[in-house]
């Protein structure tokens, strides 16, 4: 995919408009971006579907073959630079390559926990020292890593973590004691990041390796992900040497935060590599599978679940990819700046953190509604342990859990808007007063709206006065108490996701129309129009539900008027549009876009 210059900011998509230029597509993949994507796709197809049963009966040894055959073609080694044995990728190369991976169900959370949650705090944090000794053979396999930072008590609240890092009388070493809690990888991890507690409560990373002191619990026995290691780890007067010390002492958080952002838009990319595997799984299914003497893919019922896991997939792909690039351009503006590369990256993704916590929601969601479905879609067979879309189902529903639930991840999102905004990063005040200046006016019906995408755009628009006039309204209202009305800070988070994808589909459909004509892009038209069509009354309702939540009396009646006009859109005969889509996913055979 193409550099672009950066032309927003993060978190900005609410306030502004994007020219359908300015962002990265799929479709716009280098040749090299292609051949390594081939390349994950092969792997996974010989050597990883075929043994899926035996990756989750945890057979010995086996994960951690497989994880020593992705380091030897580079797979565990694309975001590390050259100079530890990495490829040194771009950023959307490693999102491309999660997204490949990331149909591995265990598999792929083995391998995202060792290159993400377990490489990168010592590719972002680590001295140099720590980065010649890790990387190295990190990229190749020869180590494998963890990461520790949730414990029995401390979840969603990870900085109470009550591991204790004690400094030893001669100052060589920390004598870790704690208790470390549903670790992934940890069976057969070499190197573990732990967070813990120095002087009490100077919350601190360290890079532990195997050996006395550190044992493990049994393995989990969970609903999903059962070829993925997961187990509890025991820290007993063990001791690190002070030279492996992440980062400063009392800066965990800063590591734990953010590689989360990281981790959460490449959980997104992965979840879209479970999607796309599972649309293909669920359309050969109904091409083959006979009722009422036809395939069940004629019925409009099936079509319908068809079309809507591609309209879903799609959309969430063009959402990931556009923040991919525009972290990519931040962070090359930054380097440019004179940051290095690992500097620059983590900079960027913070100021993305807004995209990234509401891709990692949507992606986590698109997956459980595709395999639902896709268990719908083979009716029995569906149910069956014997067939594919059991482990689909069963493997999705952890992503809804970890890098931050869709609860904190929805609560993070506003959470970090209002802060952009009283810092005036996000100019909000502005636009969020000329939606309380337009409640009052008479409504325009001006534009001409035959004209292609120019009534979605003003729809696109009005859902992001929907999203002013509701936050400014439940900022004003609650003000330094607006941190605990969580159901209305959820509703608001919806509709920001809701705004993001739909003006990312918009977005790519325009694009590709502009490089490829019209006509060449019905389908891509379709799946735009169905999307917002859609998305329009799910930010009535969860804009409704804010309303009324806190507004009473005239005020309640104005909002109320006005969210009817922000979210108005023009009659789409959504049924053939899903048709026609299906009608492409059918001949295809497969997922197709
Ligand atoms: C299979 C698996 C693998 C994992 N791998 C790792 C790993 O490798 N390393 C690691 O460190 N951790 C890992 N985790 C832990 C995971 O990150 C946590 O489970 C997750 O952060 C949630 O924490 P919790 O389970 O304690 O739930 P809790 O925090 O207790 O949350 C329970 C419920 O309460 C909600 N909730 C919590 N706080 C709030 C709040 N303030 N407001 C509103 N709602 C709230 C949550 O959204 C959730 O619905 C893994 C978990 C699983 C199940």
């Amino acid at each position: 995919m193409a550099t672009l210059i950066k032309k927003i900011k993060g978190g900005e998509f609410v306030i502004k408009a994007t020219d359908a230029a300015d962002i990265a597509i799929p479709e716009e993949r280098t040749e090299e971006q292609k051949m390594m994507a081939d390349m994950g796709r092969d792997f996974l197809n010989t050597e990883v579907i075929p043994i899926l049963d035996r990756i989750d009966k945890q057979e010995e040894g086996l994960m951690q073959s497989l994880l020593d055959k992705a380091g030897e073609l580079g797979l565990l080694g694309i975001s590390i630079p050259e100079k530890y044995n990495g490829f040194g990728k771009d950023f959307n190369t490693s999102l491309l390559i999660t997204e490949v991976v990331g149909a591995g169900y265990s598999f792929a959370v083995a391998l995202a926990a060792h290159t993400g949650i377990g490489t990168l705090p010592i590719l972002y944090f680590g001295n140099d020292a720590q980065k010649d000794k890790y990387l190295p053979k990190l990229a190749t396999g020869e180590l494998k890593a963890s990461y520790c930072l949730t414990e029995p008590g401390s979840g969603s609240d990870a900085l109470a973590a009550k591991t204790k890092a004690t400094l030893s009388t001669d100052g060589t070493h920390y004598i870790i004691t704690g208790q470390k809690m549903w670790i992934t990888n940890a069976g057969f991890a070499d190197v573990f990041i732990v967070f813990a507690q120095v002087d009490g409560d100077k919350f601190t990373g360290f890079i532990v390796e195997k050996g006395d002191g550190l044992t493990l619990g049994n393995e989990e026995h969970k609903m999903g992900i059962k070829g993925s290691s997961t187990r509890q780890v025991f820290l007993n007067d063990c001791k690190v040497p002070v030279e492996n010390v992440l980062g400063q002492i009392g800066k965990g958080h800063l590591i734990a935060f953010n590689i989360l952002n990281i981790g959460r838009i490449k959980l997104a990319a992965a979840a879209l590599g479970g999607c796309k595997r599972t649309s293909m799984l669920s359309i050969q299914y109904a091409k083959e599978r006979i009722q009422f003497k036809q395939p069940i893919a004629n019925f409009g019922a099936i079509q319908h679940k068809l079309a809507e896991q591609a309209i879903q997939i799609f959309t969430c792909e063009s959402a990931m990819y556009r923040a991919g690039a525009d972290i990519q351009a931040a962070e090359e503006e930054y380097v440019a700046a004179g940051k290095s590369y690992e500097e620059a990256l983590l900079a960027a993704a913070q100021d993305f953190a807004i995209e990234c916590a509401i891709l990692k929601v949507a992606g986590s969601e698109v997956l459980d509604y595709v395999v639902d479905e896709g268990v719908q879609i083979l009716g029995g067979y569906g149910f069956s342990a014997d067939y594919p879309m059991d482990r689909a189902y069963r493997d999705s529903r952890i992503n809804r859990i970890f890098e931050g639930t869709n609860e904190i991840n929805r609560m993070l999102t506003m959470d970090m808007f209002f802060k952009k905004a009283m810092k005036g990063e996000l100019d909000i005040m502005g636009p969020a007063m000329a939606v309380q200046k337009e409640l009052m006016a008479i409504p325009d019906f001006g534009a001409d709206e035959d004209e292609l995408f120019v009534a979605e755009k003003k729809a696109l628009a009005n859902m992001k006065k929907a999203l002013l006039m509701g936050a400014g309204a439940a900022a004003q209202k609650f003000a330094d108490k607006l941190a605990t009305e969580q159901e209305v800070l959820m509703n608001l988070a919806d509709i920001a996701i809701l705004i993001y994808m739909s003006e990312s589909v918009l977005l790519r459909a325009e694009k590709l129309i502009s490089q490829r004509g019209e006509a060449a892009c019905s389908l891509f038209v379709d799946i735009a129009k169905v999307y917002l069509n859609d998305a329009m009354d799910k930010v009535n309702v969860a804009g409704k539900n804010a309303i009324n939540s806190f507004a009473t009396g005239d005020e309640q009646k104005v909002m109320l008027m006005g969210l009817k006009r922000f979210t108005k859109i023009a009659p789409l005969n959504t049924r053939d549009a899903r048709r026609r889509i299906a009608a492409k996913l059918i001949e295809a055979g497969t997922y197709p876009f």
